[in-house]
């Protein structure tokens, strides 16, 4: 039995899955926020009460936002930043007493989709989440590539690529940085972008509602934003060469993308021919937790 954990800022979720990725139990509770002792009591608890209930001991993933610093050996880039600084790829193994295997969330996200979703017997994936933030994770042959600083994957704050006129005020990055793609791919900044643009405040999912329904505002902001989706994946294709592209996150829920995008970027390819297929999660919410549990794949 796998059992994958997917640490979230606002819950912590359990499934344990069977040798041919069958589900066998999912649970959830909230996170304990602004407390990592009192999250890794929450982890171990979940991990002990899903052993009982399935009545097996099983291996260990986990997928947190962030990554465990190689230099360090502790979390670093967490959003939830209880996490930061601290000691959980000791801690873990410690109180679970084996040994456990981590990954960024996107990364999990990614591999999920390769073992058994939408890139299932893709040699080379590339995972996308664009919600709140935008992230990634390459997959190889169903393994997550962690790189040797861990951030493999992180296109997220690579800057735009050939920014146009315009492209270079958007506000700094959190990060630090100026002209992350985060910057443009995110649900908050195609809702700045359509306010911008003399729009009303609408989330991400209106913006692509009201395009549907023929608002020329919202269909001209919406174009703008597949073709810097297009700019930036580009430029994934060029160094990964992926089979294929998954989207995940809130954005993967608009339906034209994966139609417009690929007609888009073949001008940023350095190929006569483009056959990467752009195509949304099959696991949806769930691609988080399934990943971590694919960590133990052998
Ligand atoms: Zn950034």
């Amino acid at each position: 039995m796998r059992i994958g954990i997917d640490l979230g800022g606002t819950k912590i979720e359990a499934i344990a899955i069977d040798r041919d990725g069958a589900v066998r139990l999912r649970w959830r509770v909230p996170s304990p926020r602004d407390s990592y002792p009192d999250t890794l009591t929450a982890i171990v608890a979940l991990v002990r009460s899903v052993e009982d209930e399935v009545g097996e001991r099983g291996t260990v993933g986990v997928g947190i936002p962030g990554a465990i610093s190689p230099a360090t050996g502790l979390v670093k880039n967490a959003n939830s930043t209880w996490l930061i600084g601290q000691p959980l790829a000791d801690d873990l193994p410690r109180l679970l007493d084996r040994p456990v295997r981590f990954a960024n969330d996107a990364n999990c996200f990614a591999l999920s989709e390769a073992v058994d979703g939408a890139a299932a017997g893709a040699e080379v994936v590339f995972g996308v989440i664009a919600g709140t933030g935008v992230g990634g994770g390459v997959v190889v042959h169903r393994r997550a590539l962690a790189g040797v600083n861990a951030i493999a994957g992180e296109w997220g704050h690579n800057p735009m690529p050939a920014p146009r006129d315009g492209e270079r005020s958007v506000p700094p990055c959190y990060c630090g940085r100026v002209g992350c793609i985060e910057q443009f791919l995110s649900g908050p900044s195609l809702a700045r972008d359509y306010v911008a643009s003399g729009g009303r405040a609408l989330t991400a999912h209106d913006i692509a509602k009201s395009a549907c329904a023929g608002d020329a505002l919202a269909a001209a902001v919406l174009a703008r934003y597949e073709e810097r989706m297009a700019r930036a994946l580009g430029s994934v294709i060029n160094v990964v060469d992926p089979d294929v592209i998954v989207l995940g996150g809130g954005l993967s829920n608009i339906d034209r993308l994966y139609d417009s995008v690929p007609m888009l970027w073949a001008p940023y390819v350095f190929s006569d021919t483009v056959t990467t297929r752009l195509v949304r999660a099959a696991h949806g919410d769930s691609s988080g937790v399934r990943g971590a549990a694919w960590l133990w794949d052998e």
